[in-house]
């Protein structure tokens, strides 16, 4: 059974649902369609249509022996080896591979859940399109734009935004940090402080939002604390776990579910914990994943081949991270990439890096009719 139907869960069900004989399927995924999260940013933007960057699971899973129950887990129970969704269906598994995710952490900072707006899935989407069509309408140079968090959805975003405003909207980046893009390969950040630069982005360093209401948000920086007015305010700065309730509860690391190097729950080796909700609680920041979609398709291809292992009654093996590489999206028709063996960025780096992810979509008849769409759309 695999619960949450995002990167790293649907990469286990299709690459197990490869391997003959096996044990059936089943996929518990709320949504009806699967998100390629790293593209939003150019379906908000209308560079890709809807059907390019978010797939339905009834077309990625038709013939492939997968039951896709649309439902959500509301509870495990670890001992029982079953688990109760929302509408109230209990399910017993042999196998279970959790792989729920991360959702928008406001840290309790005041303001921020009622008044900003998220930029993490497609129910996202329509709010900020809609705040982008009122801000045009407004006469320019009277507006503000503020996005909390300068990690690589707030620079992607900030880059993407200022391109689809065209002058309607001063952009203001905000970040706790020192630098803009921490985790990011120095290339990369020096293209992306390029592309903030180009477009006016007004980037606050060493600053922290402490409170947002409905039109401003208050800071305090290097120069003490100050009120910025806004027409709208996007919150990129950090993310914790979805998880279900879990009986007998788990001791989370730094948020986390702690793992084992063969990513089984520690204590439950019954459970692959996979994703944005896992964690190495003995590795460093080195040999440690990042939490990325990247990571989570490797995963979920690792968690096939050891619930394979299981099956075979053969030994585990432990996951390895390969680092493919960093593509950032800067703004209409721009982008950069370190990786690949390659460092490049401009137009020829943002069709590359929309091809890549475009054949990397799961199901590869989808990926290349997407990539098809893109080669021969003007
Ligand atoms: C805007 C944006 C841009 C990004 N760009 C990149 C990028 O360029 N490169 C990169 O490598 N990473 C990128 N990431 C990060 C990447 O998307 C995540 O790290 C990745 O999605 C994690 O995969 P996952 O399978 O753990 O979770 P997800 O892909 O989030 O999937 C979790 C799934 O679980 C489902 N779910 C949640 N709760 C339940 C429940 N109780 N029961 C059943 N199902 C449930 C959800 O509906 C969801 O479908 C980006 C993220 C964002 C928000």
């Amino acid at each position: 059974m695999v619960i949450g139907g995002g990167f790293a869960g649907l990469s286990t069900a299709l690459a197990f649902g490869r391997l003959h004989p096996r044990p059936p399927i089943v996929l518990i995924e709320p949504r009806e369609r699967f998100v390629f999260v790293p593209l939003l940013y150019e379906l908000m933007s209308g560079e890709l249509k809807g059907w390019e960057v978010a797939p339905d699971y009834a077309s990625l899973l038709q013939g492939r022996g997968i039951s896709h129950l649309q439902d959500s887990v509301s509870s495990i129970d670890l001992n029982a080896r079953s688990v109760t969704t929302s509408s109230g269906q209990a399910l017993r598994y042999s196998q279970l591979v959790l792989a729920t995710g991360a959702q928008p952490e406001d840290f309790g900072i005041p303001g921020v859940r009622e008044n900003a707006l998220n930029f993490h899935t497609l129910s996202d989407l329509q709010p900020l399109q809609e705040r982008l069509q009122e801000l045009r309408r407004r006469p320019s140079g009277t507006s503000s734009l503020v996005i909390a968090g300068a990690g690589a959805t707030g620079v992607e975003l900030a880059c993407k935004l200022v391109d689809l405003l065209n002058g309607a909207a001063a952009v203001h980046l905000v970040e706790l940090g020192d630098q803009i893009l921490p985790r990011s390969r120095a290339f990369n950040r020096e293209q992306a402080e390029k592309a903030l630069h180009k477009r006016g982005v007004s980037v606050h360093l060493k600053t922290k939002v402490e409170s947002v209401s409905s039109t401003s948000v208050q800071l305090s920086g290097p120069q003490g604390p100050w009120e910025q007015k806004h027409d709208g305010l996007v919150w990129t700065a950090g993310s914790r776990p979805t998880l279900p309730d879990i009986l007998p509860s788990v001791e989370l690391h730094k948020g986390r579910l702690p793992v084992t190097e063969a990513l089984r729950l520690q204590g439950h080796p019954d459970v692959l914990a996979l994703g944005d909700i896992a964690v190495n609680p003995d590795g460093d920041e080195l040999s440690s994943w990042p939490h990325s979609a990247q990571a989570a398709i490797q995963q979920g291809q690792f968690a096939a081949k050891e619930l394979q292992a299981k099956l075979r009654q053969s030994d585990s093996s432990p996951f390895v991270f390969k680092d493919l590489g960093e593509m950032l999206s800067l703004g209409i028709g721009d982008a950069s990439i370190t990786g690949l063996g390659l460092t490049l960025a401009g137009p020829l780096a943002f069709k590359l890096r929309r091809l890549t992810y475009l054949t990397r979509l799961p199901g590869l008849s989808l990926g290349l009719r997407a990539a098809g769409a893109w080669l021969v759309s003007p």
